[in-house]
């Protein structure tokens, strides 16, 4: 799994010739393993904040069949991808997830920002969630916890991994 980059300044088409020519240079006829670019937030000049920009990139990749996509929810919702309001719009664009990754966030949709919130203390919320983890097209699709670690009380080092009590709680 890998953000797909950055353009730093040239341009989204400069930026995206450059990420397709890095992916065919490792995709080779050799390669036994795939590569999933993930939807990004759009935070500076990244690329890969919307679907159709992740879609350019597919196009121009040779061995397509080592390509797959991870979906983000945290990046999906920074990017301005509504999963509170519109679930079922904002799947509807896509036809294959290989993996999730399982964020709430701390931006406001659309904000193009990329920072994580654990489960349920962001603006998406435990309900969308909780969807997403019991979708029955997504069963079988592995999906990673992201969520940032705790404090404990009256520290300011974060030094719990909240995981455990997380997964309990999207697979009561
Ligand atoms: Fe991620
Ligand atoms: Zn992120």
């Amino acid at each position: 799994i890998l953000h797909p980059g950055a353009h730093v300044g040239a341009g989204v088409e400069i930026g995206t010739a450059q990420i397709i020519k890095g992916l065919n240079e490792v995709l080779t006829a050799e390669t036994d393993c795939c590569i999933a670019l993930e939807t990004m937030a759009g935070k500076g000049s990244e690329i890969g904040r919307t679907f159709e920009e992740l879609k350019m990139i597919y196009d121009g990749v040779h061995r397509k069949d080592r390509l797959r996509v991870c979906f983000d929810t945290c990046h999906v919702n920074d990017a301005g991808y509504d999963l509170v309001n519109d679930y079922d719009g904002v799947f509807r664009k896509f036809d294959e997830i290989a993996v999730f990754h399982i964020n709430d966030s701390l931006n406001l949709l659309g904000a193009h920002k990329d920072r994580h919130a654990n489960i349920g203390a962001g603006t998406i919320g435990f309900d969308p969630l909780y969807k997403v983890v019991h979708d029955e097209r997504f069963l079988d699709v592995p999906k990673i916890l992201e969520t940032p670690w705790l404090c404990a009380e009256g520290e300011t080092k974060k030094t719990i991994p909240p995981y455990k009590e997380e997964i309990a709680r999207l697979l009561r």
